[in-house]
């Protein structure tokens, strides 16, 4: 427990030093220290060490209480996040983390994120990107400010399950367990209705769980909410795949209303020659094995891809790649490359992406900074286009085929990758990993369901309403907006869940 916290809204003792006012001028942004990269691929847990809360409160300090902030927003501008997408109240609790007053920093965290120890660890942070210090200073550590509260919330006991006092009778089923089903059943149950919760896989959590790996985010910090939101009243079901085990007219049937929250699912293909050659995998079959394995039996079931020994090829520079990486290099994979078609991005911003845009600048993440410390060198290789996988007799991948390309502008403007001749090379492989992105969900279940579907697959469902238009069935996350970030999904199961507890009852009084 941090030695400086009060539960009775009193300020604690000021570490020496502080002066909120110049905060941003007397100190410098600083992160908690993480494991080094070789010590920390010798196992599969979380490597960032906690802060110190003297340095935390400086870090606190550092926010500029800005007339009119931009970190909270949640805008979208230049069709990219700028600001939290969760409104989450920041120049509040940075306030009160200077102070000292830990529980109150707590509770106005809770009054917008349901999950901050989910979004502490692994959101990208696009309110960094938009703090005003960041103009010409780095930015206020927003993030590592969130997860110290929730941690420092559940280290003191403060974070308990709290059911609600009413309940309405009216029952709900919420299928999909990633953070948008999750955080739209916290908010139903919050409102008094029973939810029920549908998740095809053996546990909860979506792609909290089975996605992003054990390193970058505990699955014991997964079940510590799932566990809480049981205790609170929600009903949990694993391995129930609405419209397969579970027949969908049951489901209209049984409750009264449906959130679906199944995600995009669905994973970008690479057809090209060879594609169905042995060793070619999509990054999520590989990580939710991986996890899978490491949850029941600390990997010695051997039910996982393995990549020891193997030199790995990563088809995809972005984050599921980056995971890949990271996972590959824990089993001890003979080298790993990660291959992007997109050039690399500038060090710092062009003038075209000013603040308070999402900054879109080179970011090394852990997967390479493991990399770079093992082989030597940033594992990621842009303007790479795979043309072949070649196989050996057995039918198993051996190479990859690729060309370097450049990206052009067509004669109407649009821009296209373009070969650069005579640039072919030729890599040894036995595993691949697709991390191109998602395509959008699975169609199945929406079909049986008769609910629509828009241009790009998404289930077609109104901003402000989250209504499908099929009665009583509304839709949140991935499956509806596509793939996107965790910050996101939560913000679709809350207001998801705020419009049909509102077509529930008729008026709502959830945020
Ligand atoms: C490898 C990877 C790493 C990522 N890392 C990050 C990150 O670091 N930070 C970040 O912000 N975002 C990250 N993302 C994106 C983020 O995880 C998603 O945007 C988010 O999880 C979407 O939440 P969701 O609840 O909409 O869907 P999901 O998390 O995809 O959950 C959907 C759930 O629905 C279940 N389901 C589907 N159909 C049915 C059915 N018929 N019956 C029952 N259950 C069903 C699925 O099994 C799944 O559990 C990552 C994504 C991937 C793939
Ligand atoms: S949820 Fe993400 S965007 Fe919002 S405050 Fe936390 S780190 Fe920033």
């Amino acid at each position: 427990m941090r030695p400086h916290k009060t539960e009775t809204g009193q300020p604690g003792p000021t570490p020496l030093g502080i002066r909120k006012p110049t905060g941003f001028l007397t100190f410098n942004r600083e992160l908690p220290h993480d494991a080094s990269p070789r010590e920390r691929l010798r196992h599969w847990n979380e490597f960032h060490e906690p802060m110190p809360e003297e340095k935390l409160r400086k870090q606190g300090a550092r926010c500029m209480d800005c007339g009119v902030p931009f970190c909270h927003t949640g805008m979208l501008l230049n069709g990219m996040t700028t600001g939290c997408p969760l409104n989450n109240l920041i120049p509040e609790w940075n306030d009160l983390v200077f102070r000292g007053l830990w529980k109150d920093a707590l509770d106005r965290l809770h009054k917008t994120n349901n999950f901050p120890e989910f979004t502490g660890r692994v959101c990208p942070a696009p309110c960094e990107g938009s703090c005003v210090l960041g103009i010409n200073e780095p930015p206020v550590t927003i993030k590592n400010i969130e997860s110290s509260i929730i941690e420092e919330g559940f280290d003191a006991g403060w974070v308990v399950a709290e059911p609600p006092s009413l309940r309405t009778g009216k029952r709900v089923a919420v299928v999909g367990s990633g953070p948008a089903g999750l955080a739209c059943a916290a908010q139903l149950n919050r409102a008094g209705h029973w939810v029920t919760v549908f998740e095809r896989a053996d546990r909860i959590g979506g792609l909290l769980m089975y996605g992003i790996p054990n390193m970058k985010l505990d699955k014991r910090t997964v079940t510590r909410r799932v566990d809480l939101l049981t205790a609170e009243g929600v009903n949990f079901l694993t391995n129930t795949e609405v419209g397969k085990n579970y027949a969908a007219e049951k489901l209209l049937k049984e409750f009264d209303a449906v959130v679906l929250c199944t995600g995009a699912t669905r994973p970008r293909d690479l057809p090209v020659p060879g594609r169905r050659l042995d060793g070619i995998h999509y990054a999520v079959e590989f990580l939710h094995a991986n996890t899978k394995s490491l949850l029941d039996s600390g990997l010695r079931d051997g039910n996982y891809i393995s990549a020891k020994g193997k030199d790995v090829v990563v088809i995809g520079g972005g984050d599921t790649g980056t995971d890949c990486v990271g996972t590959a290099l824990r089993h001890g994979c003979r080298s790993v490359v990660q291959f992007e078609i997109l050039p690399q991005p500038p060090d710092r911003r062009p003038p075209d992406n000013p603040w308070p845009q999402w900054p879109k600048i080179l970011k090394t993440d852990y997967g390479q900074e493991e990399a770079a410390a093992l082989q030597g060198s940033d594992p990621r290789n842009y303007l790479i286009q795979t043309k072949e996988f070649l196989g050996d007799p057995g039918g198993r991948v051996k190479e990859v085929r690729t060309v370097r390309v450049e990206w052009k502008k067509d004669e109407k403007g649009r821009f296209s990758p373009s070969e650069i001749p005579g640039s072919e090379k030729i890599r040894p492989a036995q595993l691949v990993l697709l991390a191109m992105g998602f395509l959008g969900p699975e169609d199945g279940l929406l079909k049986q369901l008769g609910v629509p579907q828009d241009e790009r697959s998404n289930i077609r469902a109104d901003d402000g309403r989250f209504h499908t238009g099929v009665p009583k069935i509304f839709a949140a996350g991935d499956a509806r907006r596509g793939q996107s970030l965790v910050v996101w999904a939560i913000h679709e199961g809350r207001a998801a869940a705020r419009e049909c507890d509102r077509f529930l009852m008729g008026r709502t009084q959830l945020p």
